[in-house]
């Protein structure tokens, strides 16, 4: 990882070169494992990853008799990032020779509006495990390219936002996570430092809502 620099990032001051490669890279990294969101059918929904190319070249991009789409278009994600990355945003970037090849972003966010985000009821468990906070640290998405992988470069970028948020006074940080059908790298890496399950989405979701108290981290 001798090559890899690390920037803060923001939407509103970022030159546009490095917006796009962000939101390049963005699109590449779920469009890999575990996430495999590169092609949808606009019909039924399923969506397929990289890994599955040779599959729908065989079905020549069509699905239901329909042309499939991108999972995230350039357009939606842009306009994502420039939502979410706000002043109060922690946004961290990898660079090897000046291309992105990681991100890493979380913002503080009140109770409220992140239940509302998120869809689901945690205020409760959060005032029982935490005490009263108004407001968190949402630990949003964090995505590194495959072949970078397993460098730590995520885990540097996950410990520069965390400080960031200690800076910010902020006390209780929230993520969002997959533990089900195979518990995804975050899942396991955050329970393995203390984060403990606050909520489960119902049915076959799979998908977890983890907190913890940033301060002794
Ligand atoms: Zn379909």
């Amino acid at each position: 990882m001798k090559d890899i620099s690390f920037v803060r990032y923001s939407a509103e001051t970022a030159k546009a070169e490095i917006t796009s490669q962000f939101v390049d890279c963005y699109r590449e990294v779920f469009a890999e494992t575990p996430w495999h969101e590169w092609l949808k059918c606009p019909k039924c929904q399923k969506y397929w990853g990289k890994k599955d190319r040779p599959l729908i070249e065989s079905w020549k991009f069509n699905h239901c008799g329909v042309e499939m789409v991108e999972f995230w278009t350039k357009d939606q994600v842009l306009s994502d990032l420039q939502h979410e990355i706000t002043k109060k945003a922690s946004c961290w970037l990898a660079l090897h020779q000046e291309k992105v090849v990681g991100f890493c972003y979380g913002y503080p966010i009140t109770i409220n509006s992140l239940e509302k985000k998120l869809g689901i009821e945690i205020s409760e468990k959060i005032k029982e495990q935490f005490g009263n906070n108004t407001t968190v640290a949402y630990q949003d998405d964090v995505g590194v390219l495959t072949p970078y992988r397993n460098k730590k470069i995520a885990k540097t970028m996950v410990n520069l936002r965390l400080k960031d948020f200690i800076n910010q006074g902020l006390r209780v940080g929230i993520v969002r996570t997959r533990e089900k059908p195979e518990p995804s790298v975050t899942f396991s890496w955050y329970q393995k430092i203390g984060y403990e399950i606050l909520a489960r989405y119902p049915g076959d979701d799979g998908r977890v809502i983890l907190g913890r108290n940033l301060e002794d981290l």
